[in-house]
């Protein structure tokens, strides 16, 4: 039985609001190109696309690697030093609510530039740019690393990152038995 070669795309036809996370640039604007031409969808209400520029001295390989989307629909790509989000329905006022979910970090500490679409005519007049960049011009992410159970020493409340302080013992006594 032959199986699809390219299962993210025939995902991408059927259910874009099934995907999840990182997909490669073509089936990306593929996934937006669905949901935004869409007519059962609310008009103008499809979602935000965000492009988000890594600060000087990351780059935006790396920055994906901060990119942790929980919702389904929300949906990533790289190329050409920018890091593009599309967040299903999110609505534009909360669009930092939603970034805050999504990256462990706050954003502008991540990004120096961002640019945000959000009517479905200016979505469909960028992904019509962003369908004109070249393959060699896409990214490759970086080797996914499983750490399984890794741990952030902080909690998110819905609007702010708060860090725990870690005890530590200041005495290098080696010899001291615990009690
Ligand atoms: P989902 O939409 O795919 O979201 C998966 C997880 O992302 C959620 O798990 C939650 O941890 C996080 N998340 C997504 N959107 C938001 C948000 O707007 N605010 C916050 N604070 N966190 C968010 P969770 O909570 O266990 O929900 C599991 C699934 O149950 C969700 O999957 C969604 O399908 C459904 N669900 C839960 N609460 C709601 C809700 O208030 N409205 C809707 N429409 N669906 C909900
Ligand atoms: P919304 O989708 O209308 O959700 C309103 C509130 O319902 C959320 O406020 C959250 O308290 C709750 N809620 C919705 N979905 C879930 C869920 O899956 N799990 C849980 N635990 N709670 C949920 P919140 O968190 O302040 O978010 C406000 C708005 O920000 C959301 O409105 C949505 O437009 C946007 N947003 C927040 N997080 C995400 C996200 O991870 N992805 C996207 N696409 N949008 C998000």
């Amino acid at each position: 039985r032959r199986v699809p070669e390219d299962l993210a795309t025939l995902f991408s036809n059927t259910e874009p609001l099934k995907l999840k996370g990182y997909l490669k640039w073509d089936v990306f604007c593929e996934a937006v190109q669905k949901i935004v031409s869409n007519p059962l969808l609310p008009a103008d209400g499809k979602g935000v696309l965000v492009a988000l520029r890594p600060a000087p001295g990351l780059r935006v390989e790396q920055a994906l690697t901060l990119c942790r989307p929980h919702r389904m629909g929300d949906i990533a790509t790289i190329a050409d030093k920018r890091l593009m989000i599309f967040l299903s329905f999110c609505r534009v006022n909360d669009l930092d609510i939603a970034l805050n979910h999504i990256f462990p970090l706050p954003t502008g500490d991540i990004f120096s530039n961002r640019v945000i679409w959000f009517e479905d005519k200016q979505i469909a007049a960028e992904l019509v740019n962003m369908q004109d960049v070249k393959p060699e011009r896409w990214t490759k992410p970086l080797p996914v690393t499983t750490q399984p159970g890794k741990i952030i020493n902080a909690t998110h409340d819905g609007r702010h990152w708060r860090r725990y302080p870690e005890p530590h013992r200041l005495s290098a006594d080696t010899g001291e038995q615990s009690s």
